[in-house]
């Protein structure tokens, strides 16, 4: 889907602390954009497509998908 290919506007990006993932799935079912992939225990967010919406940050249960500034990452 290259047409949903993020732009360089986005100022915010999920990180997950693998170590307090505990493999639930809700970030894979609630992205809207479904960019988490669930190949490995640990979900993958990937970047190119991730628009920094902050659900799975909201989302998370175990709390361990943070935002961080893109300047910082
Ligand atoms: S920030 Fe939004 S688009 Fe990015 S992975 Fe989380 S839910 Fe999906
Ligand atoms: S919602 Fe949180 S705990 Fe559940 S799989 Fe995603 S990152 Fe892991």
């Amino acid at each position: 889907m290259d047409e949903n290919h993020t732009g360089n506007w986005r100022t915010m990006r999920p990180e997950i602390d693998a170590k307090a993932c505990t493999g639930c799935n809700i970030c894979w079912k609630q992205c809207p954009e479904a960019c988490v992939d669930l190949t490995d225990k640990v979900p993958e967010i990937d970047m190119d497509y991730c628009k920094g919406c902050g659900i799975c940050v909201a989302e998370c249960p175990a709390k361990c998908v943070h935002f961080i500034a893109e300047a910082a990452s």
